[in-house]
């Protein structure tokens, strides 16, 4: 196998928003990068698109100019249960839409540019340690490199222990680029069976419509989509509409299946994680990319410490888990708590009928889904 000889200071597994956001910083930071994708840019994902403005200046000041690229600026929410009702509210943090096909294609940009070695079409297969350093063995020949982070997704690749305990749920993902009649600044979250369904504008003139639902909720539906979205998802008065009178700009959904819900850990085999390899939250609860970016940040700082021989691995890895902690487990708790309401018909319901009537208690439960700015 090819050995590439360079050694990094810092290796990257995925370049999803959350690697490219800390391969950017740490070239920033003096550090030399590679980051390996095993895909190639631009793709699309499964995600609802909608960015909590706390990500808005972190963003700029990594050199992606969101002023001006015409984005949709979101502030209005609506969620709605099976029965037809309609609860809505303002966004006071709010968010942008913007496609991943887009953000995650100009974050690579921006990364090459300031020197990260971005390597595509290259899946990492195993991690192995060699004295002081790691070699990675990717579809590309064998990388050497003093850190190595994980920030590879959702699905943990075979080389990483399993943490995922056995019986939780699993989710599906399913995702649309339409083109429809609905407001530039609004995200409507719409309740059905077992799942949810978000629709918000994003670049280009396009709405995401995107939904999660239980891996059972699909069995159930003899593992056919259009079957599950007419017989479960059309019984929301306002998700039938949505999908009778919209262009659906792609042949078939992007979907992603096995999406597990849990908090993970921040460093497995000697691999530091960010991202939702650190832990998803359920996705219309906490701004997983929020959650992503942030993570980026405060590990990009302490990474830097450490290969600059200012702190012990040991204390690295001490340090990332309690701002890790800081930072988000309460949003993991809310987010978990919210997940168990929505898409239990009658109980979303009630809820949803209650928090009309409890403005204050509404905003309080939007606020714990956003962070503050960073
Ligand atoms: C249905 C759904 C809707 C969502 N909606 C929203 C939303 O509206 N707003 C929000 O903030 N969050 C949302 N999220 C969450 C959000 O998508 C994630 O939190 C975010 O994508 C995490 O970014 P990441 O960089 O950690 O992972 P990803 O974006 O998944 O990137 C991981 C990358 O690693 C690559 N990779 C994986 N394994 C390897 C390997 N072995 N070698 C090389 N490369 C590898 C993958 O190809 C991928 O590009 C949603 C999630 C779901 C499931």
């Amino acid at each position: 196998m090819e050995n590439n000889s360079t050694k990094c200071d810092c290796a990257i597994i995925g370049g999803g928003l959350a690697g490219l956001c800390l391969a950017i910083q740490m070239v920033r930071l003096k550090h030399s990068v590679v980051l390996f994708e095993k895909n190639e840019y631009p793709f699309h994902k499964v995600c609802g698109e909608y960015i909590s403005n706390e990500s808005w200046n972190f963003l700029e000041s990594l050199g992606l100019p969101l002023s001006k690229m015409n984005l949709p600026i979101i502030n209005q929410l609506g969620i709605s249960s099976t029965k037809g009702f309609i609860l809505e509210a303002p966004l006071k943090m709010g968010g942008f839409g913007i496609s991943r096909f887009t953000l995650d294609y100009e974050l690579s940009l921006i990364a090459r540019k300031c020197g990260v070695i971005v390597v595509q079409n290259c899946k990492v297969n195993a991690v192995n340690k060699d004295d002081n350093h790691y070699l990675i063995d990717t579809a590309k020949g064998l990388y050497n490199s003093k850190v190595v982070c994980g920030s590879y997704g959702k699905h943990n690749p075979l080389f990483i222990e399993k943490t995922i305990k056995p019986n939780s749920p699993n989710y599906i993902g399913v995702k649309y680029h339409i083109k429809t009649k609905f407001a530039n600044d609004k995200i409507e979250l719409h309740n059905f069976k077992e799942g949810y369904c978000g629709i918000s504008k994003v670049d280009d003139e396009k709405y995401c419509l995107c939904y999660l639902t239980t891996s059972k909720n699909l069995n159930e539906n003899s593992n056919d989509i259009n079957q599950l979205e007419e017989t479960v998802l059309f019984k929301n008065p306002y998700l039938r509409n949505i999908f009778l009178n919209s262009e659906f700009l792609y042949n078939k959904p992007l979907t992603i299946s096995q999406i597990p819900f849990n908090k993970k850990s921040v460093h497995v085999n000697d691999i530091f994680l960010l991202g939702d390899s650190a832990g998803a939250i359920a996705p219309l609860c906490g701004n997983g990319m929020s959650m992503g970016m942030r993570a980026s940040k405060m590990l990009s700082l302490i990474l830097s410490a450490y290969l600059n021989l200012e702190i012990s691995k040991h204390e690295a890895i001490a340090l990332y888990q309690t701002q890790w902690n800081q930072n988000f487990s309460s949003r993991i708790k809310a987010g978990y708590y919210l997940q168990q309401v929505l898409g239990k018909n009658h109980l979303t319901h009630m809820s949803l009928k209650f928090l009309s009537s409890s403005p204050k208690i509404l905003q309080k439960l939007i606020f714990l889904t956003h962070g503050q700015p960073f």
